[in-house]
């Protein structure tokens, strides 16, 4: 049997898209091993948000024939779309594929696997406007599973490079999400987080929206709940933040790009919003969901952050409440228009900038687990570290740990949220007499009664 090893880069869009690609491995007869694992194929699913990824996937490339000399390498992804012919250019890449090819990967894939010089396989981006379909991607071993509901963004910000990889915005229909949910569900997973480009413009062109296909989902059947990955500000209705407070299954979690935290910088970036409207969406959902947990996507670094725009947009995001950001530094990505943009700004000062908000986001998230502790939250279980210990997530997005117990694997169960040690909360598993009673401390239980019951 053929071994296929294959390495994910980039966001968890990559991850559900190489378990589709995986998947058709499987079904045509191939065995799947572990990238590190000599393979007679290896597939590599690339990023392009930032150059070390590009520097990244030429890396792995060059590794994998280190470790198997005669291997047959595919590359997909982003990069793949965007410079193809870069990428063909790398010694020992066999096939490179775009967008839409790699959905098709077994139609291109040389059977005698001879290698013949490098094959591109990309259709120009413009052209795209079906929706590929991904498989779920396990995020945490059969507890969450990443769901692909949408590809491909109309906006146009100027750093960006996505659009141009991916083309624009299209969605699965909520009929075969529904489907998909269901099969996740069946499998075993407990939480769905829907994926995608821009996962709040779903269904744009459509009748339907985001706010539908979570109708749609919460509908189902089982003990399960329902995340969403990230949305941008502008696209985070009053419709959804209502069904947040009112559903026990929508996660009180939201992941949501602000970018910067000067309306000078978001609009040279292009965004479609202000730090007024940020901050008013941020009031209406703390207003409706008081304990969500927020998480913000920041670049530093961009043109036209000037010393003072960047004190500005740190001053913004220290009196916004939060739980915690993701910092991305501004790198140069070649055919946007963030490059024609005068000011631009030294690497040492987005580095500097970076650790700023790295640090902050360190406080703010130890000031949120601290606002936490004494409350009684629902725990994702996963699986148990060698220590005896076994962690998960509050659906606000709280890590939790708690002494292992016989049964509690893969559940959702309420934790008293104790204490922080070393940056980890820690608490004492409960459970209530019946179902208006307040929550006991629960000892050690053979079998353990589900958070919904
Ligand atoms: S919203 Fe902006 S940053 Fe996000 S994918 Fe679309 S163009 Fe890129």
């Amino acid at each position: 049997m053929k071994r296929v090893a294959m390495h994910t880069l980039g966001c968890k869009l990559n991850y559900t898209e190489t378990a589709t690609l995986r998947a058709q491995f499987t079904g045509a007869g191939y065995e799947v091993v572990e990238f590190r694992d000599r393979s007679d194929i290896v597939l590599i699913n690339t990023c392009s948000v930032t150059s070390k990824a590009d520097a990244e996937a030429r890396k792995l490339v060059r590794q994998s024939l280190r470790r198997s000399p005669g291997a047959y390498v595919i590359v997909v992804g982003c990069y793949a779309q965007l410079r193809p012919e870069e990428i063909a250019s790398i010694d020992g890449v066999d096939l490179v594929l775009g967008a839409r090819e790699k959905f098709h990967l077994m139609e291109y894939l040389d059977p005698s696997l001879k290698k013949t010089g490098p094959r591109i396989a990309v259709d120009d981006i413009d052209d795209i406007t079906e929706f590929g379909p991904a498989a779920a991607a396990d995020a945490d071993e059969r507890t969450r599973a990443f769901l692909k509901v949408q590809d491909g963004c109309d906006y146009s910000c100027s750093y960006c490079t996505i659009p141009m990889a991916r083309g624009g915005s299209r969605s699965e229909s909520i009929a075969r999400t529904v489907e998909h949910a269901r099969d996740i569900l069946d499998q075993g997973f407990r939480e769905i987080v829907l994926s995608g480009v821009n996962v709040g413009d779903y269904g744009s062109g459509t009748e339907h929206s985001l706010y539908d296909l979570l109708l749609a989902l919460l509908e189902l059947e089982g003990d399960f709940r329902v995340r969403i990955s990230s949305i941008e500000p502008n696209l985070l209705t009053d419709d959804i933040i209502r069904l947040t407070a009112e559903s026990e299954r929508m996660c009180n979690h939201f992941h949501i790009p602000l970018q910067s935290g000067s309306d000078a910088v978001l609009r040279l970036m292009r965004r479609r919003y202000n730090t007024g409207r940020f901050r008013e969406r941020i009031d209406a959902l703390l207003a409706a969901v008081p304990d969500c947990g927020i998480g913000i996507d920041v670049i530093v670094g961009a043109p036209g952050e000037s010393d003072a725009r960047f004190e500005e947009a740190y001053r913004f995001l220290t009196d916004i409440p939060f739980e915690y950001l993701h910092v991305f530094t501004y790198s140069e990505r070649p055919g946007t228009d963030a490059l024609d943009i005068e000011e631009q700004v030294p690497p040492e000062q987005r580095t500097k900038r970076n650790r700023m908000l790295r640090s902050l986001s360190q406080k703010k998230r130890r000031a949120f687990y601290q606002s936490q502790l004494g409350r009684t939250l629902n725990v994702l279980f996963e699986k148990p570290d060698d220590h005896g210990m076994i962690g998960g997530f509050t659906d606000n997005y709280v890590r939790v740990e708690i002494p292992h117990q016989p049964g509690i694997d893969n559940s959702i169960l309420p934790v008293r949220l104790d204490r922080i040690e070393k940056g980890v909360v820690h608490g004492t598993l409960m459970a209530r007499p019946a179902a208006d009673a307040p929550y006991i401390p629960l000892p050690v239980l053979a079998t353990l009664p589900s958070a919904s019951s």
